[in-house]
Formats: structure tokens, sequence, C-alpha cells
């Protein structure tokens, strides 16, 4: 099971949650990134570029602190 995952994106409209805990409709140009098996969407590229940068300082710290936890 060494296979990459790539989770399939969603339709356009649909609402998905963003790493930051909004809730929004998947765009065409809505940025996502895939971690792990999990497809994560971004509210803005800003946020795909800070977690592209460094997650822990991300929308997502949140997520590494609980797993840290
Ligand atoms: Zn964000």
């Amino acid at each position: 099971m060494s296979k990459a995952h790539n989770p399939p994106l969603p339709k356009i409209g649909s609402p998905v949650m963003t790493a930051c805990k909004g809730l929004i409709f998947y765009e065409e140009d809505t940025p996502t990134a895939v971690l792990g098996e999990q497809r994560l969407y971004f509210c803005l590229p800003s946020c795909l570029k800070a977690y592209q940068d460094d997650p822990k300082t991300s929308c997502l710290v949140d997520e590494f602190n609980r797993d840290s936890n």
C-alpha cells in the first residue's frame, strides 16, 4: 500500500471546510493541498503559501498542536 493517494476534488459549489475552520464553497480556483490521504482547502492563496512554507505557522497550526498533545 505505498501507492500515493490523491483525494478527488469536490464538485464546484460543494461546501468544504477550510484549514482555518471556515466553511466555503469549492471553486475551481480554491487553493487546496494534500496532507496524507486528506485534502486540505484554504480560504486564500496566502493561506496555502503559508502552509507550504511552514505548516506549523499556517492556518493548520491547531491541527499540529492537537497531534502533539
Ligand atoms: Zn486561512
